[in-house]
């Protein structure tokens, strides 16, 4: 008999197996963890599923109780489909620049608004359409001017931003450019619509030998606001960029040649990481002196001020004192958003991912 007989190998083979199990055990548990250290680095990245977006069909309208129920009808169901289209894009983890073009598309193609088909008319009864776009993140921007064959000026004012070197080139060079890009062209009677060819005649009748714009001092009233309904849109996505854009057919009766604020970075349109988005409607002369998109953004930025204070005083009290009429929309980089106008209605929506969604005139 062997007294204290020990057998090593079976000791330490049950050990390493005991072992084994043991770390097998907690496996999952470090699986786990490993799991959540990469979505929290992911989290950190991107802005945690939120996305908001923000569109404007113009500060135009009367007073409410003018326009026919109908009317109203037809333009919130507009304005929600565009909402719906540029949101379904965010809520996939789209970029905000592709969700802002597509809500702009959508609306140059209703003939309601006052961008693509349907634009107000210049004094010799053309549409002439401005657009622009800009990027928050890489602080890139572009824009189209004075153009008449483009059916969708937002999307040649993007190429301008990713295929040239420039921000904003006008006129024929602007259709030339759209069209070796691939943008769809039209003829130029395409944009004119029996309602606006309408309008213009009103016009044309009551403003013999004048051009539209010839109000924009300081200090005169706006005129009439069916002159208004430029789109807009600005947007917060998933990755935390930010996006602006605008496009319009500017105001009745126009000068032949002249350009509003809307294709003017910093006046009608502006888009900056550090600070928000913004889309601006109104009379354009007032909006391109007193660089209004921009000043929102430069107000947050030098002096902190949350966006709603900053859009509350450009449109409330600096352009209401120059009885200059119009409205913005805006969003930050945390998601706020404003809508101020100082007119009677603003067609307007927002969506955002915790599931807000609305939209309205007055
Ligand atoms: N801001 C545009 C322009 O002056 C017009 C508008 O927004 O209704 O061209």
């Amino acid at each position: 008999m062997k007294i204290g007989s020990f057998n090593h190998k079976s000791f330490y083979t049950t050990r390493f197996v005991f072992f084994f199990c043991f770390i097998l055990s907690f496996w999952p548990l470090i699986e786990l963890s490993a799991q959540i250290e990469t979505a929290a680095a992911a989290m950190a990245d991107d802005n945690s599923g939120r996305w908001v977006l923000v569109i404007h069909g113009g500060a135009g309208g009367g007073v409410k109780g003018t326009m026919a129920e109908e009317k109203e009808k037809e333009y919130l169901v507009k304005l929600d489909e565009a909402l719906n289209l540029g949101a379904k894009i965010l809520a996939k983890g789209g970029s905000s620049l592709d969700a802002v073009e597509a809500a702009i598309r959508y609306m140059e193609d209703c003939p309601l608004f006052n961008a693509g088909v349907g634009a107000v008319l210049n004094e010799d009864g053309k549409a002439e359409l401005d657009a622009a776009i800009m990027d928050g993140r890489s602080g890139m921007a572009g824009a189209v001017a004075g153009v008449s064959i483009i059916k969708n000026p937002i999307s040649a004012a993007r190429r301008v931003m990713e295929k040239s070197n420039h921000v904003l080139i006008i006129g024929k060079g602007a259709e030339i450019f759209a069209k070796k890009q691939g943008v769809e062209m039209v003829e130029p009677a395409y944009f004119i619509t029996p309602e606006r060819l309408q309008d213009w005649e009103k016009w044309k009748s009551k403003n013999k030998g004048n051009s539209g714009n010839n109000q924009a001092k300081p200090g005169n009233p706006t005129p009439g606001q069916e002159k208004h309904g430029t789109v807009g849109a600005v947007a917060l996505d998933q990755q935390g960029n930010l996006a602006a854009g605008t496009s319009t057919g500017g105001m009745m009766g126009k000068m032949v040649g002249r350009v509003g604020d809307t294709p003017i970075i910093g006046a009608g349109t502006y888009a900056n990481n550090k600070t928000c988005a913004v889309s601006a409607t109104g009379h354009g002369e007032y909006f391109i002196r007193d660089v209004v998109a921009y000043d929102l953004s430069a107000m947050m930025e030098y002096s902190g001020m949350p966006v709603e204070k900053a859009g509350q005083i450009i449109i409330m009290d600096k352009l209401a004192q120059q009885k200059a009429n119009g409205g913005l929309i805006a969003v930050d980089k945390d998601g706020n958003i404003c809508l101020p106008f100082n007119t009677n209605a603003m067609f307007r929506g927002f969506a955002k991912s915790n599931g807000e969604h609305e939209v309205a005139i007055y």
